[in-house]
C-alpha cells in the first residue's frame, strides 16, 4: 500500500541527504522518481535538491498556487512514476498536502515529504501542522543541540550573530543563520541574551 510520509526536523539534521539516498535507491533500479522543491528556497539554485555533504538532484520548483495532484497525474500519463519525493514540505499549503495524499490514494503511488516542524517562533509551520496531521507515517529525523539532548527548536541568528526574535516565518537565504537546539536551550536563546 502507497503511503503519504513525513520527515520532520529541526534545520540541518540531513533530510535532503535522506532524500537524496532515497531517490537514489529508486534510480539505481531503474524507477523514475519526481521531485519537488519549494521554489523559495533557492539555495542550491531554482530546481535543485542539495544536501550538505555535497550531493545534488534536479527537482521541479513549487509554489503554492500550483496544484500538484494534476502535476503528478500528467508526469505519470507519460511514463509510469514510482514514487513522489517534495523537500522543504513546510512550505506547502494545506491544499496541497491533501493533494499529495490524492497521489497517495488515487494514483497509488507513495510520497515521501521532507521537512522542517516548527519556525523559528517555535511555531508550527501550516504544512507540517496538516502532514502531522493527515500522513501515514511519521518519521522524526533526529539532530542533536550542543549539550547532547535532542533538538526540536530552531533559531535564527541575524548576521550580527544575535537571536532574531521577531520577523517573517520565511526567509531563506540571506545572511541568517539558523541553529538547532533542544527546547531547553531554545527558551533560553529567546528569552534572554
Ligand atoms: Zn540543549
Amino acid at each position: 500500500m502507497a503511503k503519504l510520509y513525513f520527515h520532520y526536523s529541526t534545520m540541518n539534521a540531513g533530510k535532503s541527504t535522506m532524500l537524496l539516498q532515497a531517490a537514489y535507491n529508486y534510480q539505481e533500479r531503474g524507477m523514475r522518481t519526481a521531485a519537488f522543491i519549494a521554489a523559495l528556497d533557492d539555495r542550491a539554485g531554482r530546481g535543485m535538491i542539495a544536501s550538505r555533504i555535497g550531493l545534488t538532484m534536479d527537482a521541479i520548483p513549487f509554489d503554492i498556487s500550483d496544484d500538484l495532484y494534476a502535476m503528478v497525474e500528467e508526469m505519470q500519463a507519460g511514463e509510469p512514476l514510482a514514487c513522489v519525493f517534495v523537500d522543504e514540505a513546510q512550505f506547502l499549503s494545506r491544499e496541497q498536502v491533501w493533494q499529495l495524499a490524492h497521489v497517495v490514494d488515487r494514483l497509488g503511488l507513495p510520497v515521501m515529504t521532507y521537512g522542517l516542524r516548527t519556525d523559528f517562533h517555535g511555531r508550527l509551520f501550516p504544512g507540517s501542522q496538516e502532514l502531522l496531521t493527515i500522513a501515514d507515517e511519521l518519521r522524526e529525523v533526529r539532530t542533536i543541540c550542543h549539550c547532547g539532548r535532542k533538538a526540536t527548536m530552531v533559531v535564527r541568528l541575524g548576521a550580527d550573530g544575535k537571536v532574531v526574535r521577531e520577523g517573517a516565518q520565511i526567509e531563506i537565504g540571506g545572511s541568517d543563520k539558523y541553529v538547532s537546539l533542544c527546547r531547553h536551550h531554545w527558551e533560553e536563546a529567546i528569552t534572554c541574551e
